[in-house]
């Protein structure tokens, strides 16, 4: 009985020895005790959805979203005033600063997706933490073919900060600052406007959003995937009818379709009737 409950509970326990061996690494290495606080905090946060999950508590995922993405958002963003969009991450690269940001892309979004896929966006993101509340869960209508945009936000970011490097702007810290306050309110009207009117709450996900340029190529490679068993599944439809990033969860290679847009939020394997998933 014992060894039983352990093994059904190892999971989350090892997601959070993960988190805190990058927490004590970086800690060390970095001579800095915000980095134990922050992996620490995030990775139980974490820990917790998947325990809750495995409870079957209904709104597992979404303590998990608001746990962390208004951490990011409020506490990071906010008041410690490090900028995690995009732009961020460019600048800490471009001053060649191996902190904050690169550390946060490092890990969520760039080599992290190799492992998780895109967990990130399925229990972080502070921009779909806010878009998971509107009334589109489920897409109503087809997917567009418009993910051609998502390059044009990359780009344009990306000339952006190489821009203020270039023509050596003072104060480009506070510069950054704005840019992330600004940058949300685009991006939560963006992502409001687009929910609503293409019936489907992750619209900006699918078209806009310039992190998926790095997190789709790796996600392709996750180690950590919903698998279909064939001998249960009897073709019902449902998974791909709950799925809002519709993705066809019943094929079980890398290449099925919108395979790099599972977040991971389990809403097929939850409504499965076979629990084949
Ligand atoms: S695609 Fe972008 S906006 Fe959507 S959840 Fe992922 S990081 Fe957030
Ligand atoms: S919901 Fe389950 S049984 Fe139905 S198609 Fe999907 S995997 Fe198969
Ligand atoms: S419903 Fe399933 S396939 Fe679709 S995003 Fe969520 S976990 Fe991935």
């Amino acid at each position: 009985m014992k060894n039983q409950i352990m093994k059904q509970y190892s999971f989350p326990v090892i997601l959070l020895a993960i988190f805190e061996i990058v927490a004590v690494t970086l800690w060390l290495t970095k001579d800095n005790l915000f980095y134990l606080f922050n992996f620490s905090y995030i990775g139980l946060s974490i820990s917790l959805g998947i325990f809750l999950f495995m409870k079957k508590y209904k709104y597992a995922r979404r303590i998990v979203q608001l746990l962390v993405g208004l951490y990011m958002l409020i506490y990071l963003g906010l008041i410690r005033q490090e900028n995690m969009q995009i732009e961020g991450f460019w600048y800490y690269l471009f001053t060649g600063v191996f902190e904050a940001a690169t550390i946060h892309y490092a890990v969520a979004k760039i080599f992290g997706p190799l492992i998780f896929g895109r967990g990130w966006c399925g229990y972080a993101c502070w921009t779909a933490m806010a878009l998971d509340f509107l009334p589109y869960k489920t897409p109503k209508e087809p997917r567009k073919k418009l993910e051609w945009i998502r390059y044009i936000t990359f780009a344009v970011s990306l000339v952006f900060v190489s821009t203020l490097f270039l023509s050596k702007v003072g104060n480009i810290e506070r510069i950054m600052f704005w840019t992330f306050v600004v940058g949300n309110i685009v991006y939560y009207g963006t992502g409001i406007i687009l929910a609503f009117a293409f019936k489907d709450n992750r619209a900006f996900c699918k078209y806009i959003c310039p992190i998926t340029i790095f997190i789709k190529p790796m996600s392709y490679f996750s180690l950590i995937r919903i698998k279909c068993d064939k001998e249960k599944c009897i073709s019902c439809g449902k998974c791909k009818r709950v799925c809002p990033m519709n993705v066809d969860v019943t094929d079980n290679s890398r290449k099925r379709v919108n395979g790099t847009e599972c977040i991971l939020c389990m809403e097929c394997v939850k409504n499965c009737p076979r629990n084949a998933l």
